[in-house]
This record gives structure tokens, C-alpha cells and sequence, in this order.
């Protein structure tokens, strides 16, 4: 729970410590902030009270909250939200992979129109999604690869979303992968192999909500996972931790996966906030 104004976290609720002032000295930090590496805070699940998430999130110590494009129907609304808040709401752009048809590569033209005209801070969300529909598998495959080649381009992270879809999403980082490309495969529930894989590849695992279900077993996964591979992330308004569950998801609540990750490694709060943030802060190239 918050125990000050600007979102310093105790685990135990009490008063904020001198140790953790002795933290913040030290890297310089003024607060325990967090960034959210993945939030859809445009979407219209957010429309009758954007204004009051944002303000609950920078309150909370999130500080920077990365978003992640849709398709061609979302980018209106995530510009008014980083033009709002270009402090704190940075945009990235793609296509997400439920929205792939055979008209993909006009989206692709369109994005990097786009990407030539204003500040993106990375390429996503894009990847494979087999769960729901594999109508268009083959078009979703070609999308990955354009979204990889605009990511090497521009020297833009790439953000990947995988379900059902690591064998086929590896295939091609196999043949694709380079020094130069870097990334997330966002919303990671897969196995200590496929953890290494992306490791080796050189990407972080974004952790959300799913760690702090108690069916899941990201937990035995992420304890044998070192810290500097993990960034932190909502996927608001999905995938909320406990002890919101199944209810609509928001930065602020990135605290509670914290706290969760926090109790895995058995660190404090404060060094958890202070690698993830470094982590995301190193990769998206910016400037805490
Ligand atoms: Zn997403």
C-alpha cells in the first residue's frame, strides 16, 4: 500500500524507512518509480476516466507508461494521450496480431508513413496470436517479420505478443535475430526453456498480472530467472493481478505484480522498482 504522497511502497505498510531514502540517494532516484512497459490506456475502456488512471498511476510512482499500438482504428487515441501526457505516455506502434487480415500490408505502409513523421519509442505490439483465430497464420507470420524489419530500421525495441505461437515465433527469430535487435516478448507465461530462448535472443520477459494468479506457474519459472532479463508490465485493461482480478486492469495496479516479483526473489519493493526500471528505462532509451 502507498505509505506516501509520491508512491513509495512498503511491502509491510509501514512508514517509508531511511533505508529507502538511502536507495533513492544512491541512484538518484527522487521516488520508487516504476514503469509500465505495456499498457493499452487509450482504449475505450478508459474513456470516462483516462484523466484520474493517469494521475492514480504517476501518484503511485508509475512514472512512464509505455503504449502499445493496436491497428489502424487505435492510433488517434493513443497520439491524444501521449500529446496529453508526453512525459509519461510514450507511444510505439504496429499491428497487433488479432488484427492482421489480408489488408496488412496496407497497415504497415501506413505505419511507416507514420514512423517518419514522429517519436515512436518502439515497434509493437506485433507477434503471433494462434489462440483465437489461425485464419490469417500466414498473414500474421509475414506482419512479424515487417514489424522485425521496421525494428531494425528505425533501432526501435520490438514488442512481441506470443499465444499458442513460441515455436513459430522462434522460427523466425531464429533466421531474423541480430546484435542489433532488442525487444520484449510481452505478457510472458511460457516455460524455464522458452524463458532462456528469449534470453538468448537477447530480449527481456515482460511479467505481468498472470504472476500473482495462483493457478499460474510463471512463479517457478521467474524465481530461476535473474532479474535483469524482467521488465514490468500492466496490459491494461487486461490481465489484472490479485487482488483485482478479473476486474479492468490500470498502471497503478504494476505495485502489485512488483510486490509479487518483490516476494519470489525475496528482495525489497525498492530493488525491484530500481532493475525493472533500469531494465525497461536501458532498453526503450530513457532517461529517468
Ligand atoms: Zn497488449
Amino acid at each position: 500500500m502507498p505509505c506516501c504522497r509520491r508512491g513509495q511502497y512498503r511491502k509491510d505498510g509501514e512508514a517509508c524507512s531511511g533505508s529507502l531514502h538511502f536507495f533513492l540517494d544512491l541512484y538518484g532516484f527522487d521516488t520508487v518509480n516504476f514503469i509500465d512497459t505495456h499498457t493499452h490506456l487509450y482504449l475505450p475502456e478508459f474513456k470516462d476516466d483516462r484523466d484520474e488512471v493517469v494521475t492514480s498511476a504517476l501518484e503511485n510512482g508509475i512514472l512512464k507508461m509505455l503504449l502499445p499500438n493496436v491497428d489502424g482504428k487505435t492510433i488517434n487515441s493513443m497520439h491524444a494521450l501521449s500529446d496529453k501526457y508526453p512525459e509519461h505516455c510514450l507511444p510505439m506502434i504496429g499491428l497487433h496480431p488479432t488484427s492482421v487480415d489480408m489488408e496488412y500490408p496496407k497497415e504497415i505502409l501506413k505505419i511507416r508513413e507514420l514512423l517518419g513523421k514522429r517519436k515512436y519509442w518502439g515497434i509493437g505490439e506485433t507477434g503471433i496470436d494462434l489462440y483465437w483465430d489461425k485464419t490469417f497464420a500466414t498473414q500474421q507470420e509475414e506482419a512479424f517479420r515487417e514489424h522485425i524489419n521496421l525494428a531494425k530500421e528505425f533501432t526501435l525495441p520490438l514488442i512481441i505478443h506470443a499465444r499458442n505461437s513460441f515455436s513459430e515465433l522462434f522460427r523466425i527469430m531464429d533466421r531474423e535475430n541480430d546484435e542489433t535487435l532488442k525487444g520484449i516478448f510481452h505478457a510472458f507465461t511460457g516455460d524455464l526453456v522458452q524463458a532462456r530462448q528469449i534470453i538468448d535472443y537477447g530480449f527481456k520477459l515482460g511479467i505481468g498480472g498472470i504472476l500473482t494468479f495462483k493457478n499460474s506457474e510463471l512463479d517457478t519459472v521467474v524465481r530461476e530467472i535473474d532479474l535483469q532479463h524482467l521488465v514490468l508490465e500492466t496490459d491494461a485493461p487486461y490481465l489484472s493481478p490479485v487482488p483485482m482480478r478479473g476486474k479492468r486492469n490500470e498502471p497503478s495496479y504494476l505495485v502489485n505484480t512488483a510486490n509479487k516479483l518483490a516476494e519470489i526473489h525475496q528482495v525489497s519493493l525498492e530493488t525491484i522498482a530500481k532493475i525493472t526500471s533500469l531494465n525497461a528505462a536501458t532498453l526503450f532509451n530513457i532517461i529517468l
